[in-house]
């Protein structure tokens, strides 16, 4: 009988393990990329061909390699990166496996050409079918050139496998994009079917975010920095006040490494509730700093994935550093009508202006911590700019209707119209949330005992969490049944339906299952916020003193351009924006 059990040869198990490795061009673009860094080079050229179909080249001036080295590192678990097993948990290179340039060979027809500095002459080594076809000495530069050609033509299944050359394509700018954002000090020339598509030069992080996405983010993206000792964050995130419907430029370094993650996502998104809506996505480029050994990048060959230590840690940090960078840059939006459509400018101005917002940028203020320091830090600094006892810093005021006013502050050649309506809502929002934050009861009114009718069910939930509704200013009299009565609801609600308000909390307990408490504060300060400022409907009526205590209000929220609902309540005109 015959034997049943073959030994796979070698390039059958490198193409087993291509499978993993290598799935499209993207991929051979991603470990050519990482190796030529790894290498520690200082220009990377990059040549596609048909979407790398045909051809990816990755020409270096880095290290390079002996020709011994050039002879073996096509053969699996070849690396310079890892002797022994300790070594794995501290590196820091971008690849240890030794697995990509074999894989990469075993599926297409590999050039090497590559000399170390050390080397008189280059080697050129030939590859097809993960066999070496030719090897000989040649002149060229220090430095390593890998072209790869007509990828997977040994696997036709992989082969027709392959998207468009439009998306495939797309899956090679996201990699190169991801890769030459951390590695800015790098220059890169990448160019597809002859035609240059990035030629960038070795820059700073802010710089090189505007070389690939263009000049608009110059303005649109913040810093944000933070040292702990679990975990270091550094980078910028988008001006929340641009954050896209679709899920825009969103890039999280973990050790320089791109990863992705849902839960750090969500604690960027969550540092900017209040100022974007649900359904918008905020930008970030954020590097997080971790000793290696708490993180376990390995857990994914594409190596996107990561497990961390202390998770819900960084999750925390991440949100604080996010929030305190959204705070340190008081966001001004400026005339922009991508933003906000309704602030009626003339036809002729509109032209002339840049479509860009314009940050403010406050460095001194820092909201950090919020509980303790923010409120007094965000108080001074601001009391410092618009102190109120020295009025000369606003400069002048005017109505110009019942809704907008104009101010101009103090040294600023620029003209802020403010939305009356919209800076009451956020200042009430705030004082509202701040006192029910600190368990500050709201003022009570007591009224005509109210009778809120609700079902078994509701009144159930209402029982469970009397508590809560009663810190909140809801004095429950009396539960009669499906009936409950009030004696009391706060001051400001009194205007409002109660039956509405009780049954929004209820639905607010029923869908939510962590921070039910700041949930309803947040909605029970936005209903009075509301009902504030429709009760003092009409604006005209401010005269200069009332106007300027409220322009001075609402410069001392924590969030002051920005009503509840995402909106603008200030817009800033630069004059010599107009006028140039
Ligand atoms: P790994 O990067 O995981 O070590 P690879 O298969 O990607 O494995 O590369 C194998 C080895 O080949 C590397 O460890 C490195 O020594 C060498 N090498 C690959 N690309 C380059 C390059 N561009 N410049 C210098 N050396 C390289
Ligand atoms: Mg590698």
């Amino acid at each position: 009988m015959n034997n049943q059990i073959n030994i796979l040869s070698s390039n059958v198990i490198n193409q087993i393990a291509a499978g993993e490795v290598i799935q499209r061009p993207a991929s051979v673009v991603k470990e050519l990329l990482e190796n030529s860094i790894d290498a520690k080079c200082k220009n990377i050229q990059i040549i596609i061909k048909n979407a790398g179909k045909t051809l990816i080249q990755v020409i270096d001036d880095g290290q390079g390699m002996n020709k011994e080295d050039a002879k073996i590192c096509f053969e699996k678990h070849s690396t310079s990166k890892i002797t022994k097993t300790e070594d794995i948990l501290q590196i820091s290179t971008m690849g240890f496996r030794g697995e990509a340039l074999a894989s990469i060979a075993s599926v297409s027809e590999v050039k090497l050409k590559t000399k170390t500095q050390q080397e008189k002459s280059g080697t050129i080594i030939q590859i097809d079918n993960s066999k070496i076809k030719k090897v000989s000495t040649v002149a060229t530069k220090t430095g390593t050139s890998i072209s790869v050609k007509n990828l997977f033509f040994n696997i036709p299944a992989r082969k027709n496998f392959l998207k468009s050359d439009q998306i495939e394509m797309k899956h090679i700018l996201e990699v190169f994009t991801q890769i030459a954002i951390a590695h800015y000090h790098i220059s890169f020339k990448l160019t597809h079917n002859n035609k240059s598509l990035y030629n960038i030069s070795g820059t700073n992080l802010k710089k090189r975010i505007i070389q690939i996405f263009g000049n608009r983010y110059n303005k649109k993206i913040l810093p944000i920095q933070e040292a702990t000792s679990i975990v270091n964050v550094n980078g910028f995130i988008g001006n929340p006040l641009d954050a896209k419907k679709t899920r825009g430029e969103q890039f999280l370094y973990v050790n320089n490494r791109f990863i992705k993650t849902a839960y750090l996502n969500h604690a960027i998104k969550t540092a900017m509730e209040n100022i974007i809506t649900k359904d918008h996505h905020p930008s970030y480029f954020i590097f997080l700093d971790i000793p290696p050994q708490s993180v376990d990048v390995n857990v994914h060959p594409n190596k996107t994935e990561v497990k961390f230590e202390d998770e819900k840690a960084i999750y925390q940090i991440i949100k604080a550093a996010a929030k305190k960078s959204i705070g340190m840059n008081n966001i001004v939006p400026s005339l922009d009508f991508s933003i906000e459509k309704s602030f009626e400018i003339p036809v002729n101005v509109q032209n002339s202006i840049p479509q860009e917002p314009a940050l403010k940028i406050n460095a001194n203020f820092n909201p950090f911590n919020e509980k303790n320091n923010r409120q007094k830090e965000n108080t001074e600094n601001i009391h410092k700019l618009f102190d109120e006892d020295n009025a000369f810093y606003l400069r002048e005021i005017m109505n110009i209707d019942h809704r907008y006013a104009v101010f101009i502050m103090e040294n600023e050649k620029s003209i802020n119209i403010i939305d009356k309506k919209r800076a009451i809502e956020r200042i009430t929002y705030e004082k509202t949330k701040d006192s029910l934050m600190n368990s500050k009861q709201l003022i009570q009114l007591t009224i005509e005992p109210i009778e809120v009718n609700l079902n078994n069910i509701d009144i159930q939930i209402v029982k469970e969490n009397s508590e809560l509704i009663e810190s909140l200013g809801y004095k429950i009299q009396e539960i009669r049944g499906e009936q409950i009565i009030f004696k009391s609801v706060p001051a400001d609600m009194k205007n409002s339906n109660t039956q509405e308000v009780i049954e929004s909390f209820i639905e607010e307990l029923k869908l939510a299952n962590t921070n039910i408490n700041e949930k309803l504060i947040n909605k029970l300060s936005r209903t009075i916020a509301y009902n504030t400022s429709i009760r003092q409907e009409n604006f005209n009526h401010y005269e200069k003193n009332h106007l300027k205590s409220l322009i001075l209000e609402l410069l001392k929220c924590k969030t002051p351009f920005i009503d509840i609902n995402g909106k603008p309540c200030v817009i800033n005109i630069e004059t010599n924006k107009i006028f140039n």
